[in-house]
């Protein structure tokens, strides 16, 4: 009888674990579906069918007297948005909560119309753009983004799972993750996420924003996370962003005073409207809101 039952338990419990595990990546997959139908939108081609691309651009971003409302009976949001972010470097948008900074990224991508002005990519109107090609060209970093559960190869190659080996590790210097690969245990193929490895907030946002390069996107839009960061991570960040802005586009809506000061442009937006643009070093003398923002900090609201 012992034999029997020792008998069967070598049998059932590789099953058990073969089960667990199939769980496990089935899981891991229904996550990364998810996160592909957000980011492939109805009618738009699937994002991988862009990776590897090599022969595009960074994208420029035109406002020309951007006027918008999210609804007839809601006030204008944008009231008259006008500004140019050159092709490739980093441009920040600032301005008090409410301004307008994440509709301006919502109507780049398309999500809502605009009711009056113009708005251009790589200096084509949007709305000539085919949808499909204007949102594989646009990588999107969200604040805070989350790090599913499953390996760190599964979370980079969520949006383009056919990513080639040497976009992957561009991705991964781009980001400076390296270090972090080295020191999993299991290097890339290393679990992370609520069963796995935890992953610091720095290195939550480099890898959303390592998962948005490889789709070699045209215009990167990133809203800067507003959690606290270590010192090292912050440094990290602040460096990513920098060289990512050499291979496309950034816009980013910055929180820290650090990532603004650094940008070849910043947008200082308020109720709606543009009131400067400039230099951290011009706006500090020309501009009162962003003197204000500046000296009190206010750019780096806490979590
Ligand atoms: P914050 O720094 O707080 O994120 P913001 O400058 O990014 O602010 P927006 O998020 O663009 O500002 O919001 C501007 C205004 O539009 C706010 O009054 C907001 O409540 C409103 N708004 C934003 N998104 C929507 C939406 N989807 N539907 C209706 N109103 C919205």
């Amino acid at each position: 009888l012992v034999a029997f039952l020792l008998y069967l338990f070598y049998l059932v419990a590789p099953i058990a674990q073969l089960i667990q595990g199939a769980t496990h990546v089935q899981g891991g997959l229904a996550a990364a579906a998810r996160i592909r139908q957000i980011e492939s939108l109805p009618g738009e081609e699937p994002a991988d069918g862009f990776s590897g691309r090599v022969d595009a651009a960074p994208a420029g971003v035109t406002f020309e007297g951007v006027v918008f409302r999210y609804g007839d009976d809601r006030p204008a949001v944008h009231r008259d948005v006008s500004f140019t972010a050159p092709a490739g470097g980093m441009t920040a948008l600032v301005g008090p909560s409410g301004a307008g900074k994440s509709t301006v990224f919502a109507l780049l991508e398309r999500f809502y119309e605009r009711q009056a002005g113009r708005i251009a990519v790589d200096g084509r109107d949007i709305g000539h753009w085919p949808l499909a090609e204007l949102r594989a060209a646009i990588g999107y970093v969200e604040q805070d983004a989350p790090v599913l559960d499953g390996t760190l190869r599964e979370n980079l190659l969520l949006a383009a799972p056919h990513a080639r080996e040497a976009d992957l590790r561009r991705a991964l210097r781009l980001t400076r993750l390296e270090d972090l690969v080295t020191r999993l245990p299991a290097g890339l193929d290393s679990m992370v996420g609520h069963r796995g490895v935890m992953l610091s907030g720095g290195e939550r946002q480099r890898v959303a924003i390592a998962r948005a390069l490889l789709r070699r996107p045209r215009l990167l839009l990133l809203d800067e996370a507003t959690s606290q960061l270590d010192a090292v991570n912050e440094l990290l960040l602040r460096e990513v962003i920098a060289e990512v802005a050499a291979e496309t586009t950034v816009l980013v809506i910055a929180h820290r005073l650090s990532t603004v000061a650094g940008a070849d442009l910043i947008v200082v937006m308020e109720d709606g409207r543009v009131r400067a643009t400039g230099t951290h070093a011009g706006l500090l003398h020309g501009d009162a809101l962003y003197r204000e923002l500046a000296t009190t900090q206010l750019l780096t609201r806490p979590a």
